[in-house]
């Protein structure tokens, strides 16, 4: 099946909302006319959604953001909903990032009733999985992001629109690149896991996008690889002409 590549903007926390403008503008500017083999999106910070979604409106970018919580609303001091978001205008939010399972305590099991939730409100998905330096050395990467991609879509009746971005988290933010056949092999695996869960045409139809430093220079082998359709890009994405090259390169 020929599958479309995504590319997504992580934003993480970065930028005013005047700067998410300014940035936004310039990615619009930098990419002109020039793509349309991808699908590509940024996800800014939660305050400058909202003003951000509106510049985009009559662009072909989507808005996506960079987390949501499981209930609609409540008692969750600083955090926000799947319809909070979708309201500001995001169609995608990027759901069980390693920052979000590293830093802030999320496991398996609340990515998985984010992704439930989230799907649920009518947002796509883009489901983060990925092994850590340590998982890799002891030789169970393909272990650990199995049992993540399982957990993840626990009960999860289809995956509609759903996309899995693999991010090894020694990649992240550190210069160093998974080579293409080390994503590749991940991808490869990835995709059979969903295969085996939802049957071979769903696997083939899934969407897995690789991420960790991901630049301009690594960008178009990555993407050559049969299983990698597309990118979740981190810092690269707040340099526009950095981010519109990773863009037209898939
Ligand atoms: P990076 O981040 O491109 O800066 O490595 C990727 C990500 O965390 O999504």
């Amino acid at each position: 099946m020929k599958r479309t590549n995504i590319v997504v903007g992580n934003w993480k926390m970065n930028l005013t909302i005047a700067e998410s403008l300014e940035l936004a503008s310039a990615v619009i500017a930098e990419l002109g006319s020039g793509f349309s083999g991808c699908e590509a999106g940024i996800a800014p910070t939660c305050p400058a959604l909202y003003e951000t979604g509106k510049l985009l409106a009559s662009g072909p970018l989507f808005l996506a953001a960079q987390n949501c919580h499981y209930e609609n609303d409540g008692a969750f001091t600083g955090e926000v909903s799947a319809r909070m978001i979708l309201g500001a205008g995001c169609s995608h939010v990027i759901i069980g990032h390693s920052e979000r399972r590293q830093l802030f305590g999320e496991t398996d099991e609340i990515v998985n009733r984010k992704v439930s939730k989230a799907l649920k409100e009518g947002l796509k998905v883009i489901l983060c999985v990925g092994e850590t330096l340590e998982e890799r050395e002891s030789g169970i990467t393909g272990d650990v992001v199995t049992r993540q991609v399982k957990a993840g879509l626990a009960g999860i009746a289809g995956i509609g629109d759903l996309v899995i971005a693999y991010e090894p988290v020694w990649a992240i933010g550190t210069g160093k690149t998974a080579t293409s056949e080390q994503a590749q092999e991940v991808h490869a695996l990835i995709r059979k896991t969903v295969s085996d869960l939802y049957g071979a045409e769903a696997g083939d139809g899934l969407r897995i996008q690789y991420g960790g430093s991901v630049k301009p220079s690594n960008a178009a082998e990555l993407f050559a690889m049969p299983d990698i359709d597309g990118g979740l890009i981190g810092g690269a994405s707040l340099n526009a002409s950095d981010f519109a090259a990773i863009v037209k390169a898939a």
